[in-house]
Parts: structure tokens; sequence; C-alpha cells
């Protein structure tokens, strides 16, 4: 375990703070390590703010159309908790992705409203791809070289300033916390897993998140986790918030410059407008080898069938839900630093971002690879926590994880109820077994860290679980 020191914390804060509407907010980390309680006196406060992006803003890196209309509004939906040492707050962002000092910009922001410390803060995206996929050091990168804006940074100051207020209003209003329920059910025909391999165990052919090719829709589903799972937060029988997780890529189609939540943030909505005075959120779990492409043949008629088949997944689940006095709560943190792969060379990429005869993605896209190795060289590690209540743990994971961890993070614990929420700090992009870094393949091709990973995730998730 490598620990974020307090001078790294203020060094990279100051460095990376300019500019930033709410820097000056922000405190440094009070408190390290885990924190419980009985659970007497939890409270929480829900809220929710607007995050869709202004017309022109960069999707996904700047690589495909910007936004030209907005079909449905993006949202950041969260809460806070008291009552189990400093406050805590987790929130699920409608964005591609939130990387580096921006997911620490996040949380900044909320843990200063909140009145805590960031490593009590966790932010996850749902991962839409027409959104922001918003890395301030990428954004510097290519905004040298004149290459499409991937983050404006100014709409990003902006939403930080909404996640402040949106926070500050919410602690006026904190309920009791008495009881939590947690169910599950699984969801119908959406999620496969879209490496397909061939007969020598190499990936031969990518099943995304849609596709039109027979053979992909013949094939089976393949590993994925099919369950979708809810923990739920009450006041008495009054439910407060209800939590769902699923692992899935969440595109119907994508591409075409239209700011949607898409089919798993419309589902969300949809419940929501079915009971207004419980918050819902959703997260997206350990989807990175995961999408709908068996299913999905990406036209226009398939997002409200893909929205219905996660919906029903939601209310079958919340239909499970029975309630338990809680009597039990604990944070716990564990700090991880991964490696670069040391096939990443920066100067190579530097000149490979500098090319003009490469496509907008061939010097967009390594502008991420740059930012990562610049963190990693900072040592500025990535949070992993775990809130565990009663018998139930609420895991949050970084970036692109494979289903293949929330099922391992499952099996360390198996007599818990584990609901876990993937896609925190973007920084390293994919997070791939060390079995499928030799079975190639997309991911691999875009994991900044090598197959060491393996290793130092899954010791991070056990000591979460242990
Ligand atoms: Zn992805």
């Amino acid at each position: 375990m490598t620990q974020f020191s307090k001078r790294d914390r203020r060094d990279f804060v100051r460095s990376t703070a300019a500019g930033l509407a709410v820097a000056t907010l922000w405190k440094l980390p009070r408190t390290l390590g885990a924190t419980s309680s009985s659970g007497k006196d939890l409270r929480l406060a829900p809220f929710r703010f607007d995050v869709t992006p202004p017309i022109g803003h960069g999707c996904c890196g700047g690589w495909i159309t910007p936004i030209q209309v907005v079909d449905d509004p993006m949202e950041a939906v969260g809460f806070v908790l008291t009552g189990v040492g400093d406050p805590i707050v987790i929130c699920a962002v409608d964005w591609t992705g939130l990387l580096n000092e921006a997911h620490v910009a996040w949380r900044k922001a909320l843990a200063s409203a909140a009145g805590t410390s960031i490593d009590r803060v966790s932010v996850h995206c749902v991962h839409q791809h027409n959104a922001p996929f918003a890395c301030i050091e990428a954004q510097r990168l290519v905004e040298a070289h004149g290459l499409p804006p991937m983050l404006d940074v100014a709409f990003f100051g902006r939403c930080l300033a909404k996640a402040s207020n949106a926070v500050l209003d919410a602690l006026k209003s904190l309920q009791p916390v008495t009881h939590i329920a947690v169910g599950e059910a699984p969801v119908e025909k959406v999620a496969g897993n879209r490496r397909i391999l061939g007969p020598d165990g190499s990936v031969i052919s990518m099943r995304g998140s849609a596709s039109k090719d027979a053979e992909h829709r013949e094939l089976p589903e393949g590993l994925i986790d099919r369950q979708l799972k809810t923990v739920a937060f009450y006041h008495g029988e009054k439910k407060l918030a209800s939590c769902h997780y699923y692992a899935c890529h969440p595109m119907s189609y994508y591409g075409d410059g239209r700011a949607t939540a898409d089919f798993c943030g419309l589902a969300r909505r949809r419940r929501q407008e079915d009971e207004p005075d419980c918050l819902h959120l959703y997260f997206n779990g350990c989807g990175g080898n995961i999408a709908a492409g068996k299913y999905n043949d990406g036209s226009k008629e398939m997002r409200p069938i893909l929205m219905e088949r996660v919906y029903q997944g939601i209310v079958a689940s919340e239909r499970n839900l029975k309630r338990e006095r809680v009597d039990q709560v604990r944070w716990a943190i564990q700090d991880i630093l991964p490696e670069t792969d040391p096939k990443y060379d920066v100067d190579k990429i530097l000149a490979q971002i500098a090319d003009k005869n490469r496509s907008v993605v061939e010097r967009n896209r390594p502008a991420y690879v740059v930012s990562w190795i610049r963190r990693c060289a900072k040592r500025i590690p990535i949070t992993l926590s775990a809130l565990h209540i009663n018998g139930a743990s609420l895991l949050h994971l970084p970036a692109e994880a494979f289903v293949e961890y929330q099922l391992k993070a499952q099996r360390m614990a198996s007599e818990r109820f584990v609901a876990c929420a993937a896609y925190g700090d973007g920084g390293p992009w994919y997070l791939p077994t060390a079995e499928a870094f030799s079975q190639g393949g997309y991911e691999v091709s875009v994991s900044w860290c090598g197959p060491g990973i393996d290793a130092v995730l899954t010791r991070g998730i056990q000591s979460l679980m242990a």
C-alpha cells in the first residue's frame, strides 16, 4: 500500500487547482483509513444537479462528433452520509469519465462542501460516450497542439460549483437512516462479453455496444454478471435513496452529437419519476469488457427496448428489498499505485500527438497516456473504498475494470452482498485481467497499466473485503 502523503496532496492540488472556481474551498484530508459506527446516528442527504454539456462540447475525447443537440439531460446524482466519522459522499455522473486531476477536483468540490476529506468521497461515471471524457492535463496537451478540445475547463468549473452548492443545500435536509435493504434481479438480454475469442484463445473479434454482425448475435453472452443489484436506505418505512448497480457499457448508439443519458440513465430516470421522494442512483459496475452488441443493432428503436430491460431489472431488484435495522457501518479505503506499462515512451507519444499527419483519435487519445504517466511520476494513487453496512458492501473501484474483478470481489466475501461501482478515477483507462493481456484485443491495447495491474487491484479489493 502506498499512501498519498499530505505534502503530495498539497503539491498536487496547488498544481492543478489554478483556474478551477472552487479550488480555494478544498481542505487537506483530516483522516485516513477506516471508520465505523453502530449506525444509530446515521443520516443521509440526497442531491442532484444537471451536467449536460453545452452545444459544441467535445465528446469522448474529442474524436467523435461534438454535442449538437440535447436529447435528454445528463445528471450528477449523489448523497452525503453522516454519522460514521467525517461525512461520506457518493456520486454518479452521466459522463464518459473523470480522470486523474479532474477526478480529484470533483471529489475536492464535494468534500469541501460536505466538510470532509477526499478519501471519503467516491465519484463514478456511468460512461455514456456522447459526453465529456474529462482529463485536465490531456486537455492542456491537445490545446497546445490546436486539436479538437475534449474538455471545456470553464464548463467543468461551473459543474464543480454546482456540485458544491448541491451538497451545501442537501446538508440542510439530512434525514435519519434507520434501515437498509438489498435486492437483486437478472437483467435479460442486454449484456454480453465483447471479447470474442478464437480457437487459440486470442481475441478475434470485438462485439461492441452495437453490432449488425449475425455471428455476434448468435454467439453466447460469455462471461458477464447478469445481476442488477440494489442497496436502499430508509428512514423507518420511507425509502430515501436506492442505489442500483449493473455492469455494461451504457450506449445503444452514439457518435451522433446528441447528448443523452442513454438507456441506463433513462431507466434510472424513469424509476426516479415513479418515486419522486426517493433518490435513485445508477452505477456502472465492472463493465470494461461488457456491452450490448449481442442484442443491440444500434437502431433508434433499440434504445427504449434496452431501457425497458434495465428498468425491469431495477423494478424486479427492488421487489426483493427487505428492510433490516442498521446496526453496523464501516467506511474503508485502500490506496493503490499501479505502474505504467513500460512499453509507453513519453517522448514518442508526444511526437505522435504533435504529428499533423495523424488523425484526431491518434493524437488526442495518447494525451490520456501522457497524463497518466505524469500522474504516476507524482505518485498520486487511486483510492479504492468500500461502505460496509450490516451484511452489504458497496465497493468503489476505478476506471474500466473487467467484470472478472466484481465477480472476484463477490467470491472473496461470499457471505456478504457485494454491490460494485466501477468507473471511478478513469486515469488508467482499461483494467483488464492479467490473462487478458495474452489474449490481445482492443481493451489491452488501451490499458495504460501492464498485466501487473491485476495483482495490484486484486490486493486492493482483498484489503477492503477482508
Ligand atoms: Zn469503455
